[in-house]
């Protein structure tokens, strides 16, 4: 039996021609027309005034994220707890200290209250965070005004990790465009890839130029190699961006045919009030749903339905492990109750691919419908 893949790269056809261009032309070379088009392609599908910088990876966007909002050693990050740990380790990068904080129950992304209570507390300590990295999980967008509105109040930039989110919306405004600086992942598992990389996006012009400049060694204006700062080689490459301006064609495509995934779960589960699915709270939230997730009653019966899906050679994930019970972060502060550790328990993320087959679906109605006996 072949596999099912929880998220597999799904090519749309034409990514073939931008690479076949770039091998006739010789633009094998980082940097090239591939680059400037991928970024433009994002640019108008992000609307004005949004600016991108392809880069090498998600990680590198957040790093150089963090770097551009002036994170230093010893000062202290906010960041959400559940999420993917790329969010998180940009933070130790810089020799600063993440501050992890719960989710709520709707989005499963940063909670409001928990996140005014770590600043108030954090102020009061003498050490007020320099950034907040919110998180659209699974294509879910944040509550961005609740978040956004906090984030004026205290004078504490947003960087929006939009890794898991190209194409959904929040209130008419698509995410990555929500925060001072967004992040995109064009990594093999996203809903689209380059093979590997990332964007960093913004709607100043400066900082998108800063990004570049620090992303490709922190050159000076001069003819020999001359530099005033430390550098980084986080730009994308031009057969990389090949791939992306092929698959930016399909964008919407596949964010139709993963919302119609998710919507066959939607309606296998719409009468099972002990299985819970993320779905979106109001009209205000549009999700890509990148992966889509059900919440189980008890760690038990999440472990039975994992394997029983395993077990036919279907690929399952239980959610992110928060961070603050990841070892390598377990000194962190962390403001909360137990939402991330209980959907963390409970949770799993289901085949979600735009390229799953009439077969694959059926196949996955199998195993759902002997287990729940439906
Ligand atoms: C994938 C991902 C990243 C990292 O992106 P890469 O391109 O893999 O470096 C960061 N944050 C989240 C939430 C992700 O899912």
């Amino acid at each position: 039996m072949q596999k099912i893949w929880l998220s597999s790269p799904h090519m749309g056809g034409t990514e073939i021609d931008y690479i076949q261009e770039a091998f006739n032309s010789n633009w094998v070379a980082p940097l090239g027309p591939n680059v400037n088009g991928f970024e433009s392609d994002l640019e108008s599908y992000l609307g004005a005034p949004q600016q991108v910088a392809a880069l090498s990876s998600g990680t590198a966007a957040l790093h150089l994220g963090l770097i551009l909002l002036g994170i230093q050693p010893g000062d202290f990050v906010i960041c959400q707890s559940m999420t993917f740990s790329a969010s998180a380790n940009p933070i130790a990068y810089l020799g600063a200290t993440p501050v992890f904080i719960d989710s709520e129950s709707t989005t499963w992304n940063l909670c409001p209250v928990a996140l005014e209570a770590s600043i108030v507390d954090l102020t009061s300590k003498g050490t007020k965070p320099k950034a907040i990295i919110a998180v659209h999980l699974y294509g879910m967008p944040f509550q961005a005004d609740e978040i956004l509105a906090i984030s004026e109040k205290y004078n504490i930039p947003v960087l929006e990790d939009s890794a898991e989110a190209l194409g959904s919306i929040y209130k008419g405004k698509k995410c990555g465009t929500l925060g001072t600086i967004g992040i995109l992942s064009f990594n093999g598992n996203k809903i689209i890839t380059t093979s590997g990389g990332g964007a960093l996006t913004t709607s100043n012009p400066a900082l998108k130029e800063k990004a570049v400049f620090l992303a490709t060694q922190a050159r000076d204006a001069a003819p020999h190699y001359q530099h005033s700062e430390i550098g980084y080689n986080y730009r994308m490459s031009n057969i990389c961006a090949g791939i992306g301006r092929g698959q930016m064609e399909v964008l919407d495509a596949h964010i139709a045919l993963r919302r119609k995934a998710h919507q066959f779960y939607m309606d296998f589960f719409k009468d099972m009030a002990d299985v819970e699915i993320l779905h979106e709270p109001t009209a205000d939230f549009y999700s890509n749903h990148w992966l889509s997730a059900i919440v189980l009653s008890s760690y038990e019966q999440r472990e039975a339905l994992r394997i029983a899906f395993e077990t036919v050679n279907i690929e399952t994930r239980p959610l992110w492990k928060p961070m603050h019970l990841q070892p390598v972060f377990e000194n962190c502060p962390y403001y909360g109750e137990k939402v991330a550790e209980e959907l963390f328990q409970k949770g799993l993320c289901l085949p979600s691919g735009s390229n799953l087959s009439d077969e694959d679906f059926e196949r996955i109605t199998n195993v759902l419908v002997t287990f729940f006996k439906k």
